[in-house]
């Protein structure tokens, strides 16, 4: 009996170490940043997707004044436009297109510096999510070679428990599955010195009279916590 419980407390403590494996909260925490920085990628590299339209279509307009500017000029070189009153209008348009071209340019700087910073930002973030994946497959590498030591570890408790249980009458076993779940695992404890090892209390000189006169094969009960107490050669009988 007591080689059944010493088997089952070892069970207990191996199953709690698969359960609260350091990896499994740093993967929880880990998924929920890894989601957030994702997230944010995402929005960074919209970000950057707009300013790089709003780059091309500054850059269109640029080259399109600059090809105007070109052609007038050209217009007004060769000397094709006789009436001063056209040439003087031609003119003034050239002046205010270059203007425009001027304003244009410094828009058009200033998207671009305005895209610099956005890839930056998109890089850092995008960098952030990959040393978080890398993270994460280690950690899962970690998490499932520590889970398979554990599990052939419990087969090897279940292949030393299975002769066991047996060889124990299914009602004892039963009583003491049911003490196991009620009692935090431990259903059966040995007397020792007089004392339960169970609830650590000592038993009065009555009880251990009674303990004492019973077979050793009627099943004793600790009256102050109910487990199945088990006779040692040490119980002090
Ligand atoms: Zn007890």
């Amino acid at each position: 009996m007591l080689d059944l419980q010493e088997l089952d407390a070892k069970a207990d403590q191996l199953r709690h170490q698969r359960s609260h494996l350091p990896e499994l909260d740093e993967i929880e925490q880990l998924t929920t940043s890894r989601k957030d920085l994702d997230n944010r990628a995402r929005d960074a590299q919209i970000v950057v997707d707009d300013l790089t339209e709003e780059q091309s279509k500054i850059d269109l307009d640029v080259e399109q004044g600059r090809t105007r500017r070109t052609r007038d000029q050209e217009r007004v070189d060769q000397g094709v436009i006789s009436n001063p009153k056209d040439l003087q209008r031609m003119l003034s348009e050239l002046e205010s297109l270059q203007r425009r071209i001027t304003t244009l340019e410094d828009q058009e700087l200033e998207v671009m510096e305005q895209v610099e910073t956005a890839q930056k930002e998109l890089d850092s973030l995008t960098s952030q999510v990959t040393a978080a994946d890398e993270r994460l497959t280690t950690l899962s590498g970690s998490r499932d070679e520590k889970i398979g030591a554990l599990d052939q570890e419990l087969d090897a408790v279940a292949a030393d428990r299975a002769p066991i249980e047996a060889g124990l009458p299914a009602d004892l076993i039963a009583l003491y599955e049911k003490l196991r779940e009620q009692k935090g695992g431990v259903g059966a404890a040995p007397l020792r010195a007089r004392q339960c090892g169970g609830c650590r209390l000592s038993l009065d000189p009555a009880e251990l009279a009674q303990i004492k006169a019973a077979g050793s094969d009627e099943v004793i009960r600790c009256e102050e916590c109910q487990r199945i107490l088990v006779r040692v050669a040490e119980s002090g009988l």
